[in-house]
């Protein structure tokens, strides 16, 4: 059963990614493919939108964003990275000094746990979306200031939009508080499904706090769980 899952979810991919090919090459001008003598047309029809043509898009839109004062200190924007298919979302705080230098979230200690956390519900970091609210480092990794979020999270909403994952996962305090718009400590936010846009929403700890706190591995696993239980739904 798992292997056929994970057969569809290949076919999936393979089939987002030709209609992205076909998408992209008609917004450049290509207006059929030669099949055999024939020539193929391409119809809006046939090619809904591509989310990773979409997120390509929006990528593009942010450019070599200036949009606020983080952009001074930053090596690279780390945009997000996975499946832009995903049906699973997770967003941490912002990128911290490895994320910074290689332009991927989630690649340090704390990206392997991530890893490893993933892996736990029998997902792969290639199956599932991962992003920050904020995209550039923060000096000093502190918390990102909120003039620094009003100008970087409409793009993390847009990825969210592209994407339209069932679940989303905040990885975090800051991450919780943020999507959730509250200031509830991540202890009472943990655990329970909210509602957000299209997709339901839960909150557990950033695998950085665990690095610190892994007796709080117990309550990521219970979390875990519920998410896979969701997914699967
Ligand atoms: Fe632009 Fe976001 Fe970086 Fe600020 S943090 S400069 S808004 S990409």
């Amino acid at each position: 059963m798992e292997k056929i899952n994970q057969l569809k979810v290949e076919l999936g991919q393979v089939i987002a990614s030709l209609e992205d090919y076909l998408r992209c090459r008609k917004e450049e001008g290509v207006e059929g493919l030669p099949v055999s003598d024939e020539v193929l047309p391409l119809s809006d029809e046939r090619l809904p939108a591509g989310k990773a043509c979409l997120l390509r898009n929006i990528r593009q839109e942010l450019g070599e964003c200036t949009r606020c004062k983080l952009h001074r200190h930053r090596t690279n924007i780390v945009y997000g990275v996975g499946n832009p298919e995903a049906r699973l979302v997770f967003v941490g705080e912002g990128p911290g000094e490895d994320e910074d230098r290689q332009g991927e979230p989630f690649v340090g200690r704390a990206g392997q746990l991530l890893t490893k956390i993933i892996g736990s519900i029998n997902l792969s970091r290639d199956e599932v979306y991962i992003a920050n609210i904020i995209k550039c480092r923060p000096p000093g990794n502190r918390n990102p200031e909120p003039d620094e979020i009003r100008a970087c999270e409409p793009f993390l909403i847009k990825q969210l939009e592209a994407i339209g994952p069932k679940i989303i996962c905040a990885l975090g305090t800051f991450a919780a508080q943020t999507l959730l718009q509250t200031d509830e400590k991540i202890s009472r936010l943990r655990g329970r499904f909210f509602s957000y846009r299209d997709a339901r929403l839960i909150a557990t700890f950033h695998p950085a706090f665990l690095l610190r706190n892994p007796e709080r591995k117990r309550d990521v696993w219970e979390d875990m769980k519920m998410i896979r239980e969701e997914y699967c739904r």
